[in-house]
Protein backbone atom coordinates (compact mmCIF):
# COMPACT_ATOMS: atom_id res chain seq x y z
CA UNK A 1 0.00 0.00 0.00
CA UNK A 2 1.49 3.65 -0.81
CA UNK A 3 1.92 5.81 2.22
CA UNK A 4 3.91 8.77 3.29
CA UNK A 5 7.27 8.16 5.16
CA UNK A 6 9.40 10.63 6.48
CA UNK A 7 12.11 11.46 4.09
CA UNK A 8 14.80 10.83 7.06
CA UNK A 9 15.83 7.23 6.71
CA UNK A 10 16.38 6.95 9.99
CA UNK A 11 13.70 7.89 11.59
CA UNK A 12 11.13 5.52 10.14
CA UNK A 13 8.18 7.07 10.52
CA UNK A 14 4.81 6.37 8.58
CA UNK A 15 1.74 7.92 7.46
CA UNK A 16 -1.46 7.45 5.73
CA UNK A 17 -1.21 8.30 2.17
CA UNK A 18 -3.54 10.91 2.27
CA UNK A 19 -2.64 12.55 5.97
CA UNK A 20 -2.31 16.17 5.34
CA UNK A 21 0.62 16.69 7.57
CA UNK A 22 3.14 19.13 6.37
CA UNK A 23 6.17 17.45 8.14
CA UNK A 24 6.81 14.25 10.11
CA UNK A 25 5.15 14.31 13.38
CA UNK A 26 8.56 12.59 15.26
CA UNK A 27 11.33 14.61 13.83
CA UNK A 28 10.32 17.68 11.93
CA UNK A 29 11.78 16.72 8.88
CA UNK A 30 9.82 16.51 5.37
CA UNK A 31 7.77 13.36 3.92
CA UNK A 32 7.73 11.81 1.12
CA UNK A 33 5.42 9.21 -0.91
CA UNK A 34 6.19 5.49 -1.13
CA UNK A 35 5.50 4.03 -4.38
CA UNK A 36 4.81 0.88 -4.61
CA UNK A 37 6.86 -1.79 -6.69
CA UNK A 38 5.26 -1.43 -10.43
CA UNK A 39 2.57 -3.92 -11.64
CA UNK A 40 4.67 -5.11 -14.70
CA UNK A 41 8.20 -5.80 -15.66
CA UNK A 42 9.78 -2.89 -17.08
CA UNK A 43 10.30 -3.98 -20.55
CA UNK A 44 6.25 -4.42 -20.55
CA UNK A 45 5.37 -0.68 -18.41
CA UNK A 46 8.25 1.63 -21.27
CA UNK A 47 5.45 -0.17 -24.22
CA UNK A 48 2.38 0.68 -22.63
CA UNK A 49 4.24 4.13 -21.40
CA UNK A 50 5.01 4.53 -25.19
CA UNK A 51 1.63 3.50 -26.63
CA UNK A 52 -0.09 5.69 -24.32
CA UNK A 53 1.56 8.60 -26.90
CA UNK A 54 -1.10 7.67 -29.43
CA UNK A 55 -4.07 7.43 -27.08
CA UNK A 56 -6.37 10.40 -26.59
CA UNK A 57 -7.37 9.40 -23.26
CA UNK A 58 -7.44 12.69 -21.05
CA UNK A 59 -4.62 10.60 -18.16
CA UNK A 60 -2.57 9.52 -21.67
CA UNK A 61 -2.16 12.81 -22.67
CA UNK A 62 -0.89 14.87 -19.72
CA UNK A 63 2.95 13.71 -20.16
CA UNK A 64 2.81 13.07 -15.63
CA UNK A 65 -0.20 10.85 -15.41
CA UNK A 66 1.46 9.23 -18.67
CA UNK A 67 3.68 7.38 -16.29
CA UNK A 68 1.31 6.43 -13.36
CA UNK A 69 2.55 3.47 -12.68
CA UNK A 70 5.65 5.36 -10.62
CA UNK A 71 2.39 7.77 -9.03
CA UNK A 72 0.27 7.56 -6.11
CA UNK A 73 -2.30 6.86 -8.80
CA UNK A 74 -5.49 5.98 -6.83
CA UNK A 75 -7.66 8.98 -8.15
CA UNK A 76 -9.33 6.85 -11.21
CA UNK A 77 -9.20 8.26 -14.90
CA UNK A 78 -11.69 10.96 -13.46
CA UNK A 79 -10.23 12.00 -10.69
CA UNK A 80 -7.41 14.29 -11.87
CA UNK A 81 -7.12 17.86 -12.64
CA UNK A 82 -4.65 18.28 -15.49
CA UNK A 83 -3.63 20.83 -17.99
CA UNK A 84 -2.15 18.55 -20.71
CA UNK A 85 1.52 19.13 -18.88
CA UNK A 86 4.94 17.95 -19.68
CA UNK A 87 5.16 16.61 -22.73
CA UNK A 88 7.84 19.22 -23.34
CA UNK A 89 10.51 18.55 -25.99
CA UNK A 90 14.63 17.93 -26.04
CA UNK A 91 16.40 20.42 -28.24
CA UNK A 92 20.05 20.47 -28.88
CA UNK A 93 22.25 22.79 -28.57
CA UNK A 94 24.12 24.47 -31.30
CA UNK A 95 25.80 27.77 -30.41
CA UNK A 96 25.58 26.96 -26.70
CA UNK A 97 28.33 24.21 -27.40
CA UNK A 98 30.87 25.85 -27.87
CA UNK A 99 30.22 28.38 -24.71
CA UNK A 100 29.83 25.13 -22.74
CA UNK A 101 32.78 23.34 -24.38
CA UNK A 102 30.85 19.99 -24.71
CA UNK A 103 29.91 18.23 -27.99
CA UNK A 104 26.54 16.50 -26.79
CA UNK A 105 24.77 18.66 -24.79
CA UNK A 106 20.84 19.27 -24.73
CA UNK A 107 18.29 21.26 -23.44
CA UNK A 108 15.03 19.40 -21.61
CA UNK A 109 12.58 22.72 -21.79
CA UNK A 110 9.89 22.84 -18.82
CA UNK A 111 9.58 26.42 -19.50
CA UNK A 112 7.46 24.66 -22.29
CA UNK A 113 4.44 23.45 -20.09
CA UNK A 114 0.90 25.45 -20.01
CA UNK A 115 2.20 28.20 -17.45
CA UNK A 116 5.71 28.28 -18.24
CA UNK A 117 7.58 26.76 -15.97
CA UNK A 118 7.72 22.90 -14.26
CA UNK A 119 5.65 24.02 -12.13
CA UNK A 120 2.82 22.67 -13.69
CA UNK A 121 4.59 19.24 -13.10
CA UNK A 122 4.19 18.85 -9.64
CA UNK A 123 0.97 21.10 -9.51
CA UNK A 124 -1.40 18.82 -11.29
CA UNK A 125 -0.40 16.32 -8.79
CA UNK A 126 -0.63 18.12 -5.67
CA UNK A 127 -4.27 19.89 -6.54
CA UNK A 128 -5.30 16.37 -7.76
CA UNK A 129 -4.75 15.37 -4.25
CA UNK A 130 -5.91 18.32 -2.78
CA UNK A 131 -9.12 17.51 -4.57
CA UNK A 132 -9.43 13.97 -3.56
CA UNK A 133 -9.19 14.97 0.33
CA UNK A 134 -11.74 17.58 -0.53
CA UNK A 135 -10.18 21.34 -0.41
CA UNK A 136 -11.81 23.79 -0.92
CA UNK A 137 -8.96 26.53 -0.79
CA UNK A 138 -5.02 25.88 -1.80
CA UNK A 139 -2.02 28.31 -0.94
CA UNK A 140 1.60 28.90 -1.77
CA UNK A 141 4.11 30.88 -0.53
CA UNK A 142 6.05 31.55 -4.69
CA UNK A 143 8.66 33.73 -6.28
CA UNK A 144 6.26 33.56 -9.06
CA UNK A 145 5.96 30.21 -10.90
CA UNK A 146 4.21 28.17 -8.25
CA UNK A 147 1.95 30.74 -7.80
CA UNK A 148 0.91 31.19 -11.72
CA UNK A 149 0.89 27.27 -11.72
CA UNK A 150 -1.32 27.37 -8.37
CA UNK A 151 -3.42 29.86 -9.65
CA UNK A 152 -4.09 27.98 -12.80
CA UNK A 153 -4.66 23.93 -11.67
CA UNK A 154 -6.87 25.76 -8.52
CA UNK A 155 -8.64 27.23 -11.36
CA UNK A 156 -9.59 24.12 -13.13
CA UNK A 157 -10.39 22.20 -10.25
CA UNK A 158 -12.92 25.08 -8.84
CA UNK A 159 -10.65 25.25 -5.82
CA UNK A 160 -9.84 28.99 -4.01
CA UNK A 161 -5.92 29.77 -4.69
CA UNK A 162 -4.12 32.01 -2.51
CA UNK A 163 -0.32 32.84 -3.32
CA UNK A 164 2.40 34.38 -1.22
CA UNK A 165 4.51 36.59 -2.93
CA UNK A 166 7.50 39.00 -1.87
CA UNK A 167 6.36 42.00 -2.80
CA UNK A 168 8.23 43.86 -5.83
CA UNK A 169 10.59 40.58 -6.36
CA UNK A 170 8.04 38.32 -8.36
CA UNK A 171 8.24 39.40 -12.20
CA UNK A 172 5.26 41.65 -13.78
CA UNK A 173 4.89 38.45 -16.10
CA UNK A 174 4.58 35.71 -13.03
CA UNK A 175 1.80 38.39 -11.00
CA UNK A 176 0.17 38.80 -13.95
CA UNK A 177 -0.58 35.51 -14.47
CA UNK A 178 -1.58 34.43 -10.98
CA UNK A 179 -4.39 37.55 -11.38
CA UNK A 180 -5.51 36.06 -14.49
CA UNK A 181 -5.99 33.04 -13.25
CA UNK A 182 -7.97 34.30 -10.39
CA UNK A 183 -6.25 33.46 -7.55
CA UNK A 184 -6.02 36.27 -4.22
CA UNK A 185 -2.17 37.47 -4.25
CA UNK A 186 -1.19 38.09 -0.92
CA UNK A 187 2.34 40.59 -1.10
CA UNK A 188 4.74 39.92 1.60
CA UNK A 189 7.67 42.85 2.71
CA UNK A 190 10.47 40.93 2.57
CA UNK A 191 11.73 37.43 0.67
CA UNK A 192 11.00 34.05 -0.40
CA UNK A 193 11.70 32.65 3.06
CA UNK A 194 9.62 35.23 4.68
CA UNK A 195 6.58 34.66 3.01
CA UNK A 196 6.95 30.89 3.50
CA UNK A 197 7.35 31.57 7.17
CA UNK A 198 3.98 34.08 7.10
CA UNK A 199 2.40 30.71 5.11
CA UNK A 200 3.21 28.07 7.21
CA UNK A 201 2.82 30.43 10.49
CA UNK A 202 -1.31 31.30 9.42
CA UNK A 203 -1.80 27.72 10.40
CA UNK A 204 -5.24 27.70 8.45
CA UNK A 205 -6.79 24.39 8.74
CA UNK A 206 -9.29 25.35 6.03
CA UNK A 207 -6.05 25.76 3.47
CA UNK A 208 -4.07 22.68 1.43
CA UNK A 209 -0.64 23.53 1.48
CA UNK A 210 1.70 23.44 -1.83
CA UNK A 211 4.58 24.73 -1.47
CA UNK A 212 7.33 21.80 -2.78
CA UNK A 213 7.18 20.51 0.98
CA UNK A 214 4.13 18.71 0.10
CA UNK A 215 5.14 15.21 -1.48
CA UNK A 216 2.89 14.75 -3.79
CA UNK A 217 4.44 18.17 -5.45
CA UNK A 218 7.76 15.86 -5.43
CA UNK A 219 5.77 12.72 -7.18
CA UNK A 220 4.37 14.80 -10.23
CA UNK A 221 8.03 16.40 -10.98
CA UNK A 222 9.69 13.15 -10.77
CA UNK A 223 7.99 12.21 -14.28
CA UNK A 224 10.17 14.91 -16.30
CA UNK A 225 13.05 12.08 -15.62
CA UNK A 226 10.79 9.47 -17.07
CA UNK A 227 10.13 11.41 -19.79
CA UNK A 228 13.45 12.22 -20.93
CA UNK A 229 14.63 8.71 -20.71
CA UNK A 230 12.07 7.80 -22.79
CA UNK A 231 12.95 10.71 -25.52
CA UNK A 232 16.43 9.73 -25.34
CA UNK A 233 15.68 6.27 -25.99
CA UNK A 234 16.76 4.88 -22.48
CA UNK A 235 20.49 5.96 -23.17
CA UNK A 236 21.48 7.37 -19.99
CA UNK A 237 23.31 10.91 -20.23
CA UNK A 238 26.23 11.07 -18.22
CA UNK A 239 25.30 14.52 -16.31
CA UNK A 240 21.39 15.82 -15.92
CA UNK A 241 21.97 19.37 -14.89
CA UNK A 242 19.35 21.77 -13.04
CA UNK A 243 18.97 25.13 -10.94
CA UNK A 244 18.49 25.14 -7.31
CA UNK A 245 16.57 27.25 -5.57
CA UNK A 246 13.83 25.89 -3.12
CA UNK A 247 15.79 22.02 -4.09
CA UNK A 248 12.23 20.61 -4.75
CA UNK A 249 12.96 20.06 -8.59
CA UNK A 250 16.48 18.14 -8.15
CA UNK A 251 14.87 16.20 -4.81
CA UNK A 252 12.33 15.22 -7.48
CA UNK A 253 14.81 14.01 -9.49
CA UNK A 254 17.14 12.49 -7.70
CA UNK A 255 13.85 10.02 -6.09
CA UNK A 256 12.72 9.23 -9.95
CA UNK A 257 16.02 7.96 -10.17
CA UNK A 258 16.65 6.20 -7.28
CA UNK A 259 13.42 4.36 -7.95
CA UNK A 260 14.03 3.87 -11.95
CA UNK A 261 16.76 1.94 -10.48
CA UNK A 262 15.16 0.54 -7.73
CA UNK A 263 12.83 -0.98 -9.83
CA UNK A 264 15.01 -2.00 -12.46
CA UNK A 265 14.12 0.40 -15.39
CA UNK A 266 18.05 1.77 -15.76
CA UNK A 267 21.45 0.29 -14.06
CA UNK A 268 22.90 3.55 -14.03
CA UNK A 269 21.87 7.02 -13.88
CA UNK A 270 23.08 10.33 -14.71
CA UNK A 271 24.78 12.47 -12.36
CA UNK A 272 22.82 15.20 -11.06
CA UNK A 273 24.32 18.29 -11.08
CA UNK A 274 22.61 20.99 -9.20
CA UNK A 275 23.59 24.95 -9.88
CA UNK A 276 22.79 28.02 -7.39
CA UNK A 277 23.23 31.93 -8.24
CA UNK A 278 26.34 33.30 -5.94
CA UNK A 279 24.22 35.39 -3.96
CA UNK A 280 21.79 32.69 -2.74
CA UNK A 281 24.09 29.81 -2.45
CA UNK A 282 23.51 27.71 0.47
CA UNK A 283 23.91 24.30 -0.89
CA UNK A 284 27.01 25.18 -2.54
CA UNK A 285 28.37 26.60 -0.21
CA UNK A 286 27.52 24.04 2.23
CA UNK A 287 29.13 21.10 -0.60
CA UNK A 288 32.14 23.33 -0.91
CA UNK A 289 32.94 23.26 2.64
CA UNK A 290 32.01 19.33 3.82
CA UNK A 291 29.77 20.81 6.18
CA UNK A 292 27.05 18.30 7.78
CA UNK A 293 24.28 21.10 8.09
CA UNK A 294 22.93 23.55 5.71
CA UNK A 295 22.97 27.22 7.14
CA UNK A 296 20.46 29.54 5.46
CA UNK A 297 21.87 32.83 3.38
CA UNK A 298 20.16 35.36 5.17
CA UNK A 299 19.92 37.88 2.30
CA UNK A 300 19.42 36.24 -1.08
CA UNK A 301 20.69 37.93 -3.80
CA UNK A 302 20.27 37.16 -7.26
CA UNK A 303 18.84 38.39 -10.48
CA UNK A 304 17.55 35.19 -11.05
CA UNK A 305 14.36 35.53 -8.96
CA UNK A 306 13.10 32.23 -9.16
CA UNK A 307 16.20 30.55 -6.80
CA UNK A 308 16.75 34.18 -4.91
CA UNK A 309 16.06 31.43 -1.87
CA UNK A 310 18.51 31.83 1.36
CA UNK A 311 16.87 28.72 3.38
CA UNK A 312 15.80 25.90 1.16
CA UNK A 313 13.70 23.40 2.98
CA UNK A 314 14.53 20.42 0.56
CA UNK A 315 18.28 20.26 0.79
CA UNK A 316 18.83 16.72 2.74
CA UNK A 317 16.10 15.61 0.18
CA UNK A 318 18.03 17.00 -3.11
CA UNK A 319 21.24 15.69 -1.55
CA UNK A 320 20.04 12.65 -0.96
CA UNK A 321 20.30 12.13 -4.82
CA UNK A 322 23.58 14.22 -5.27
CA UNK A 323 25.28 11.57 -3.46
CA UNK A 324 23.10 8.28 -5.35
CA UNK A 325 24.63 9.96 -8.55
CA UNK A 326 27.89 10.93 -7.49
CA UNK A 327 26.80 14.06 -8.30
CA UNK A 328 27.74 17.75 -7.81
CA UNK A 329 26.75 21.18 -6.40
CA UNK A 330 27.98 24.65 -7.60
CA UNK A 331 27.43 28.38 -8.05
CA UNK A 332 27.65 30.79 -10.95
CA UNK A 333 27.38 34.62 -10.59
CA UNK A 334 24.50 36.78 -11.89
CA UNK A 335 27.10 37.67 -14.85
CA UNK A 336 27.73 34.55 -15.98
CA UNK A 337 24.06 33.55 -15.91
CA UNK A 338 23.36 36.44 -18.00
CA UNK A 339 25.67 35.52 -20.65
CA UNK A 340 24.54 32.08 -20.74
CA UNK A 341 21.33 33.24 -20.65
CA UNK A 342 22.06 35.34 -24.25
CA UNK A 343 23.62 32.33 -25.38
CA UNK A 344 20.55 29.98 -25.07
CA UNK A 345 18.39 32.91 -26.76
CA UNK A 346 21.20 32.78 -29.63
CA UNK A 347 20.27 29.21 -30.13
CA UNK A 348 16.67 30.14 -30.62
CA UNK A 349 15.20 28.30 -27.43
CA UNK A 350 15.17 31.23 -24.92
CA UNK A 351 14.77 30.71 -21.33
CA UNK A 352 14.24 32.87 -18.01
CA UNK A 353 17.09 33.69 -15.82
CA UNK A 354 17.08 31.15 -13.40
CA UNK A 355 17.29 28.56 -16.25
CA UNK A 356 20.46 29.75 -17.50
CA UNK A 357 22.14 28.84 -14.37
CA UNK A 358 22.99 25.17 -15.59
CA UNK A 359 24.42 26.09 -18.85
CA UNK A 360 26.90 28.94 -16.82
CA UNK A 361 27.53 25.74 -14.75
CA UNK A 362 28.39 23.29 -17.21
CA UNK A 363 30.57 25.86 -18.74
CA UNK A 364 32.85 26.49 -15.07
CA UNK A 365 32.80 22.67 -14.69
CA UNK A 366 34.50 21.79 -18.19
CA UNK A 367 36.48 24.78 -17.83
CA UNK A 368 37.70 23.25 -14.58
CA UNK A 369 38.39 19.49 -16.12
CA UNK A 370 35.41 18.56 -13.78
CA UNK A 371 32.99 17.74 -16.62
CA UNK A 372 34.59 15.73 -19.56
CA UNK A 373 34.02 17.39 -23.19
CA UNK A 374 32.55 14.20 -24.19
CA UNK A 375 30.57 14.21 -22.09
CA UNK A 376 26.64 13.78 -22.97
CA UNK A 377 25.00 16.22 -20.74
CA UNK A 378 21.05 17.56 -20.38
CA UNK A 379 20.35 20.75 -19.11
CA UNK A 380 17.06 21.33 -17.28
CA UNK A 381 15.66 24.44 -18.77
CA UNK A 382 13.00 25.30 -15.48
CA UNK A 383 11.08 28.36 -16.78
CA UNK A 384 10.40 29.77 -20.57
CA UNK A 385 11.49 33.09 -21.79
CA UNK A 386 8.59 34.98 -20.94
CA UNK A 387 8.59 34.80 -17.53
CA UNK A 388 10.87 37.89 -17.00
CA UNK A 389 10.42 40.76 -19.75
CA UNK A 390 11.96 43.05 -17.58
CA UNK A 391 14.94 41.40 -16.98
CA UNK A 392 15.65 40.75 -20.52
CA UNK A 393 15.01 44.29 -21.51
CA UNK A 394 17.27 45.71 -19.24
CA UNK A 395 19.65 43.63 -19.77
CA UNK A 396 19.78 44.69 -23.21
CA UNK A 397 19.65 48.42 -22.58
CA UNK A 398 22.76 47.88 -20.19
CA UNK A 399 24.87 45.47 -22.67
CA UNK A 400 23.66 47.95 -26.09
CA UNK A 401 26.91 50.13 -27.42
C1 LIG B 1 10.95 27.10 -9.02
C2 LIG B 1 11.97 27.38 -10.04
C3 LIG B 1 13.33 27.01 -9.87
C4 LIG B 1 13.82 26.39 -8.60
O1 LIG B 1 13.32 25.12 -8.38
P1 LIG B 1 13.41 24.48 -6.91
O2 LIG B 1 12.60 23.26 -6.98
O3 LIG B 1 12.84 25.49 -5.99
O4 LIG B 1 14.86 24.26 -6.65
C5 LIG B 1 14.21 27.24 -10.89
N1 LIG B 1 13.83 27.84 -12.02
C6 LIG B 1 12.55 28.23 -12.22
C7 LIG B 1 12.20 28.92 -13.49
C8 LIG B 1 11.59 28.02 -11.25
O5 LIG B 1 10.34 28.40 -11.45
ZN1 LIG C 1 10.88 11.81 10.95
Amino acid sequence: MMHLRCSVSDCGTTLDLHDRALACPKCGDLLEVVIDPPPSNPADIRRRWLGRRLSNELRDTSGVWRFRELLPDVYGPHGIVTLTEGNTPIVRGQKTLSLAGLKDLSFKHLGWNPTGSFKDLGMTAGITEAKYVGAKAVACASTGNTAAALAAYAARAGMAGRVYLPAGQASANKLAQALDYGAETIQINGNFDDALNTLLASNDPDLYFLNSINPFRIEGQKTAMIEMLEQLNWQIPDYLVVPGGNLGNSSAFGKAFIELKKFGFIEKTPRIVIVQAAGANPLAQMWESGASELHAVAEPETVATAIRIGNPRSWKKSLQGVRFTNGYVLDVTDEEIGEAKDWIGRDGIGCEPASATTLAGIRKLTQAGKMEADAKVVAILTGHVLKDTDYIIKHHKEHAS
